[in-house]
């Protein structure tokens, strides 16, 4: 087995090696190489002490020195050499409490998570595949190293990574390692939300965000997403629809790019259907303002996931719009943009095709020709530079101010009424015929 490592990496672990120290690529660099993919970054391991490897190397960072990473510098690269590592018991199911430093590489790679991850190289040695990840790569199997158990009783996390490795490669979770994890999942209450969020995301913009499901399966998401659950068990009698609400999310979700955006949009545009849900006298189901209860639900899981404000606020307006009713016209066009605002209207195009593609085929043709006709208004607004906000429109507060308009709660309400003018009519937006518009809305007053 040959991998073609970068002539840094060959660099470093020639040093280590002259100093006479084991150097090997390990984890996931090895498991991407032997996949034919790129890896994003090339993790060494070594039989060095963190001081030694700094004497060894010009430039090096205290990475994480404590756990013996230390980053060694090649022009501007960095990469992270570890020292071989026993993980004690793991205090809270997060650090481990204390790490022993090993002479023997087989430590190390028996304390990483899956077969596939716990690989080394080096060109002296080729690979070393103790514990039969090649074997799993031909079964396309995610497999724990040693007890399944026990490997997720010392850090949680690796469920749920287990599941992302899975989505990302579309393997399966091999039974035993699948089995222990329905056991376990209680304990993923003592990980933190920043490492929840970042597998989470992983898991949403992989191949197969569709895996959710075994999240759902085996209990995953009744600790993390408790909201999702709910969804799961909501079943849609309507015409529209062919799936519970959590089945249409989890199409839903393949049926857009992967983007983390679009795809925590889609994991949301529905979460507020279980708490919305009616029946009609002929058994119908619906879910009046599902939207807008779902904007707040999906604020309070980002919240508690802790993800940014950004994410926080694009997605939940996406998920608040998702079902907006826009007109087919320019002005309907024009007052939706208005409304949702310019930076989430066009994720609508890409959430609304989605949306339609995971319901049934009821209308499924008329709904894909509204879409298509609110797209090329939409081009022909953006194309034609149409004012939609307040930003460009041709008078501001300042020029009523000037007018002999008082300062004031008045000023705002007549610029949205010029606003409301200019989205009916772009012609309108001109400084003159606005003006007009504002001394004669003043006079019937
Ligand atoms: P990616 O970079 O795509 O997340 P990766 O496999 O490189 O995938 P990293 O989180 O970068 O994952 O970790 C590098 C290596 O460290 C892994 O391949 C694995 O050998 C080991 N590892 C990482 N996290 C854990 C963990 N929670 N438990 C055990 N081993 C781990
Ligand atoms: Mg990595």
């Amino acid at each position: 087995m040959y991998i073609n490592l970068p002539d840094k990496v060959k660099k470093i672990i020639a040093v280590i090696e002259s100093a006479g120290y084991e150097a090997y690529a390990v984890g996931g660099c090895v498991r991407d190489s032997l996949l034919g993919r790129e890896p994003d970054d090339w993790d060494i391991t070594t039989s060095a002490s963190p001081l030694q490897i700094k004497a060894l190397f010009g430039r090096t960072l205290d990475t994480g020195i404590k756990h013996g990473t230390v980053t060694v510098m090649m022009g501007r690269e960095g990469f992270e050499v570890t020292t071989y590592r026993i993980d004690g018991e793991y205090e809270d199911g997060r650090h481990p409490k204390d790490v022993t430093f090993t002479p023997e590489l087989g430590e190390d790679l028996k304390r990483r998570d899956f077969t596939i991850n716990a690989m080394a190289y080096n060109d002296r040695d080729g690979l070393v595949d103790i514990f039969g990840g090649t074997t799993d790569i031909e079964k396309k199997i995610i497999r724990c190293v040693g007890s399944p158990r026990e490997r997720f009783g010392e850090d949680a996390l690796r469920m749920m990574r287990a599941v992302r490795f899975s989505a990302q490669l579309g393997y399966n979770i091999e039974e035993g390692t699948r089995t222990a994890i329905k056991e376990m999942t209680a304990n993923l209450k003592n990980i933190s939300a920043e490492r929840i969020q970042s597998e989470l995301v992983k898991l949403l913009v992989s191949p197969h965000p569709d895996y959710l499901r075994v999240c759902y399966e085996t209990g995953i998401t009744g600790m993390i997403l408790p909201e999702f659950d709910q969804c799961m068990a909501t079943e849609q009698n309507n015409p529209h629809h062919c799936y519970t609400v959590g089945e249409h999310i989890l199409h839903s979700l393949t049926e857009v790019d992967g983007d983390k955006i679009l795809r925590l949009a889609m994991l949301f545009h529905d979460i507020g259907k279980p708490e919305t849900k009616t029946t009609d006298e002929e058994g119908v189901d619906h879910f009046h303002g599902h939207a807008a209860v779902g904007e707040g639900i999906t604020k309070r899981a980002l919240q508690r996931l802790k993800f940014d404000n950004d994410t926080l606020h694009k997605v939940s307006r996406i998920v608040l719009y998702h079902d907006y009713p826009v007109a087919i016209s320019a002005a309907g066009v024009r007052r939706a943009i208005n409304k949702t605002g310019e930076d989430i209207f066009p994720y609508l195009f890409d959430v609304k095709r989605a949306d339609i593609a995971a319901q049934s085929g009821y209308h499924k043709a008329e709904k894909l020709d509204w879409l298509e006709k609110i797209r090329n208004i939409y081009e022909m607004v953006m194309d034609n530079n149409h004012c939609i906000s307040l930003h460009t429109l041709a008078v501001t507060g300042r020029d009523l101010i000037d007018a002999g308009m008082k300062p004031g709660r008045e000023i705002g309400g007549m610029l949205d009424a010029l606003l409301d003018i200019v989205l009916e009519d772009p012609e309108k937006n001109t400084k003159e015929t606005l003006m007009d518009y504002a001394r004669a809305l003043l006079e019937e007053e």
